[in-house]
């Protein structure tokens, strides 16, 4: 691990070019955060960075500016995997941000939305794409995106890119882009194993490890409720006439979070829902109406737990634990953002002891858990539950249509669900 002169308070002091502190300051980020002041530097120099800290603290401009800024100068081309459609939109309004004055071209390439615009997008060699590796291997298929060019690589949330749907499409991509590279991998997590593996391709990296690895961000207050799935949707009910706040409730199935939302609108909350099975403007429009307040709650999978920064959420509720315990401290990390404080609370069963351990060990701090209070009655369930659902009218015919675009997301929900690990392609749609 590298230290660092703690007088660095500046970007003025990370060797960033006048124009870009000047945008800098313009969107009011004054002080670099720590991943930013160690990270920076380093990618400047052009070295491989492996970069490790909590959620919430800055990793996107950690590896942006340094790549805005080498593609200012130099020829080239700048790439950005990253798990899922809605970071990458993220990533790239977080790059241009800071980017659109000095005039960066982006793409994003991401399954849901037409070939074609995209294709043309690549025809005018955007200084960096944005892509879910998905969509980035059906251009790769029909020879509309060209990777020679590349000078820079970053895996945001790296350890997911790795894990066992995506791995096999982000080694192929590599191996298109030219091997003199600039990599670098950002997560708030990184398992031992998928770190060899990560960094196999990369050319004596630097680890810049600002909190060690499963580290939550600071601020956000952590409690467990152990309560069988029979009482959870009243609990909920108790959770959300309590808090005033917005609210991120996270299930483990796509047909959960269906469920989990449909009930909470019965329970007279605006909520709408999340996951893969929904079209690309769906997804959308959730997340925009949940930033924007339309709706106060936002019902996911863990396709929400990844790099989603929403200003002011001030509860997250898992309504039931996630696969592995990674996905824990990402969930949780989608409140208590860029210094701010938040809540997390997770529904566990008594029989998920053993799960409860295993994350108490990665975020290595005890989990305290509440008892449970009174809970209201349950509620009748309303058939007109599904008509408050003020969504796009696509729904029922987003599934038909998605392999068309070659969606990034397919293979969840039409009953390819049996063997979607044996198929790389099938895990895209787990979520
Ligand atoms: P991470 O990838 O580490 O989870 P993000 O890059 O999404 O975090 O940034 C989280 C939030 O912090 C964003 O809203 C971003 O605008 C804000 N942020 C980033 N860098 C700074 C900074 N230097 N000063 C203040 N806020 C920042
Ligand atoms: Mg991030």
């Amino acid at each position: 691990m590298t230290q660092i002169q703690k007088s660095i308070t500046n970007f003025g002091e990370l060797g960033l070019a006048p124009k870009l502190l000047s945008v800098l300051e313009t969107n009011g980020f004054i002080h670099p955060t720590p991943i930013q002041q160690q990270a920076i530097p380093f990618a400047l120099q052009g070295k491989d960075v492996v970069g490790i800290a909590q959620t919430g603290t800055g990793k996107t401009l950690a590896f942006g500016l340094p790549m805005i800024q080498i593609l200012s100068r130099n020829k080239g081309q700048g790439l950005v995997l990253v798990p899922t459609r809605e970071l990458a939109l993220q990533v790239e309004e977080t790059l241009q941000k800071v980017g659109r004055s000095i005039g960066l071209q982006t793409v994003v390439l991401i399954g849901g939305a037409p070939m074609y615009a995209q294709t043309r997008a690549l025809r005018n060699s955007p200084h960096i794409i944005i892509a879910t590796p998905g969509r980035l291997m059906d251009h790769m298929e029909q020879k509309t995106v060209n990777l020679q060019n590349v000078k820079i690589v970053v895996l945001d949330e790296a350890d997911r890119m790795y894990d066992i749907g995506f791995a096999p499409q982000v080694k192929q991509i590599l191996r298109a882009v030219p091997s003199d590279r600039q990599s670098m991998l950002f997560s708030a997590t990184m398992p031992t194993a998928i770190a060899s593996i990560a960094t196999h391709s990369m050319k004596n990296p630097v680890r810049v490890e600002v909190a060690p690895v499963g580290t939550t961000a600071k601020l956000i207050d952590q409690a467990i409720y152990m309560v069988g799935k029979e009482l959870r949707l009243q609990l909920l009910d108790f959770l959300l006439e309590k808090e005033p706040g917005t609210v991120l409730v996270f299930s483990r199935t796509k047909h959960g979070a269906k469920k989990i939302a449909s009930a909470i609108r019965n329970m007279n909350h605006t909520a709408m829902e999340i996951h893969s099975d929904r079209s690309l403007a769906q997804r959308r429009a959730a997340l925009s109406g949940f930033k924007s307040g339309a709706h106060r709650v936002l019902v996911a999978t863990d396709i929400a737990a990844r790099g989603i920064d929403v200003t002011g959420i001030s509860l997250v509720i898992n309504f039931d634990l996630p696969n592995n315990s990674e996905d824990y401290v990402h969930r949780i990390g989608r409140t208590g953002r860029a210094g701010a404080s938040g809540r997390a609370v997770s529904f566990a069963s008594p029989d998920e002891r053993g799960v409860l351990r295993d994350i108490e060990r990665l975020i290595k701090k005890p989990l305290p858990i509440l008892a449970l209070p009174v809970l209201p009655p349950k509620r009748p369930q309303s058939n007109s539950a599904h008509t408050m659902n003020h969504e796009p009218r696509v729904h029922s015919h987003a599934n038909h249509s998605r392999p068309r675009w070659g969606n990034n997301q397919r293979g969840g929900g039409n009953g390819q669900r049996t063997n979607k690990f044996s198929n790389p392609r099938h895990a895209r749609g787990r979520y």
